[in-house]
């Protein structure tokens, strides 16, 4: 290990708070269209402030920056926003959501977490290893920040796609990550894909009588039918064709969720769970590696107290399939079609929402990827948890066909950080082995790897 883990780093800590607490200020919200200009430039400045070069490109929302600095063999490519989620609602914030506060041990303030804290604490690593190298980066590092993640990145596999040569790298290091409450860090080497719909049916121009209910079909009966028909009791989505893309997990994704502490404990305490799916020693595979159809609403008739004795004329259902490589969202549309028609729900319309995102996982046997897990390691004095998937989705599949290098999501992030709701906030704690292991894990790629 290049950087001693004692090293006092207080001062590096310290400015690297009061860099964040300057860019919480800057309420950057996406959602709103507030402040995303000047934060871009404060990022801007902050980057340029460490000899890093910056572009702006204009996004569909706010600008798209990409910055790059350093020389060496290894080109590490960070992906970050500036942007935050709404404060909403303000009354349940115990301190004003854009001034970073201090209680026991916690920084709360929107975005302290998600995604400026994880940006900063990587800025102020940086910085470390600099003064440790008397003032250069020895390695090149690019820095993709975009304003658009919280309103579901809509230029970004565009602008991915389109600078796919200036934006390559050896390795792309997530936005996000968490540590357990025991200290643990969790490193995800990949995504979840999603798909999100609605299936309308509509029997009629108006709504009837329900004693119609005898001669006109009913758009709720066709629509429970038809999703009924999607999925067996067990949770196995039984769409034909629908796990024929699916690539069989390696060996190193099969040891590493065997390595996975609990079996869903946490999860079914915390919600009070009552219909757990499948066995508890299933928990890691279908959370992480298993593909999954969701209802996400049932809507129609009559939803008010009392009884109305109506046939509505239309009902609507929403859904969401969450994907894992190499499926394909496109395909798992078209599959559906041709399931709702073999099952005769023609009539049954699937309306797409929102942009798709594929699937997405990295090799765990990768360099890149093993050097994220000894250097996490040595930082935070544990055993890193290294999951081969997050059960959740997000913008990876991009960066790994346009980039063409493996992905590590490591961050700062904690179960009790509250992203996207009131009283967001990270350990200092974890903010500080941020700081470390940013210096270290940088340290390590200048010196240890080779480009491949
Ligand atoms: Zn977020």
């Amino acid at each position: 290990m290049t950087l001693n883990p004692t090293a006092d780093l207080s001062a590096h800590v310290q400015r690297g708070l009061d860099d964040l607490k300057a860019l919480v200020a800057l309420q950057s919200v996406s959602a709103q269209g507030r402040m995303l200009g000047e934060t871009a430039a404060a990022v801007t400045a902050l980057l340029e402030a460490e000899g890093f070069t910056v572009r702006a490109f204009p996004g569909q929302v706010a600008p798209v920056l990409v910055a790059e600095a350093g020389e060496g063999p290894f080109t590490l490519l960070i992906y970050n926003h500036y942007d935050v989620q709404p404060e909403d609602p303000v009354d349940l914030w115990a301190t004003p959501p854009f001034e970073l506060t201090e209680r026991d041990g916690r920084l709360y303030g929107r975005g302290a977490s998600d995604d400026k804290g994880e940006f900063i604490s990587r800025l102020a690593g940086l910085r470390v290893l600099k003064e440790q190298r008397g003032g250069r980066l020895p390695l090149r590092v690019k820095w993709l920040i975009e304003g658009e993640e919280e309103v579901g990145s809509p230029s970004l596999e565009a602008f991915i796609a389109g600078h796919a040569a200036e934006l390559s790298a050896d390795g792309v290091w997530w936005e996000f990550g968490s540590i357990t409450p025991e200290g643990r860090p969790v490193l995800y080497a990949g995504l979840k894909g999603i798909v999100c719909l609605e299936l309308r049916c509509r029997v009629a121009a108006s709504d009837l009588h329900s004693s119609n209910g005898a001669v006109v079909d009913n758009p709720l009966w066709r629509l429970a039918a038809a999703v009924a028909s999607l999925r067996g009791p067990d949770g196995t989505v039984l769409i034909p064709g629908f796990h024929d893309d699916v690539r069989p997990s390696s060996a190193a994704d099969q040891a590493a969720i065997e390595a996975l502490p609990g079996q869903g404990e946490t999860l079914r305490e915390t919600y009070e769970v009552t219909r757990p799916l499948g066995d508890p020693g299933e928990y890691h595979t279908r959370l992480n590696l298993k593909p999954v159809v969701n209802v996400n609403g049932f809507h129609g008739g009559y939803e008010g107290e009392g009884s109305k004795t109506v046939l509505p004329a239309e009902g609507m259902v929403k859904l969401d399939f969450r994907l894992v490589p190499d499926q394909d969202p496109a395909r798992v549309v078209q599959l559906l079609r041709a399931h709702l028609d073999a099952q005769d729900f023609r009539d049954i319309e699937i309306i797409e929402l929102e942009s798709h995102q594929h699937p997405a996982r990295s090799d765990l046997n990768h360099a890149f990827v093993q050097t994220a897990v000894r250097v996490a390691g040595a930082v935070h004095g544990v055993a890193p948890i290294l999951n081969p998937s997050s059960g959740g989705s997000g913008p990876m599949y991009p960066f790994m066909q346009h980039v063409g290098a493996p992905v590590i999501a490591l961050g700062i992030g904690n179960i009790g950080g509250r992203v996207h709701a009131p009283n967001e906030n990270i350990l200092r704690r974890d903010f500080e082995n941020g700081v470390r292991f940013t210096a270290a894990f940088l340290a390590e790629l200048a010196d240890g790897q080779r480009s491949a």
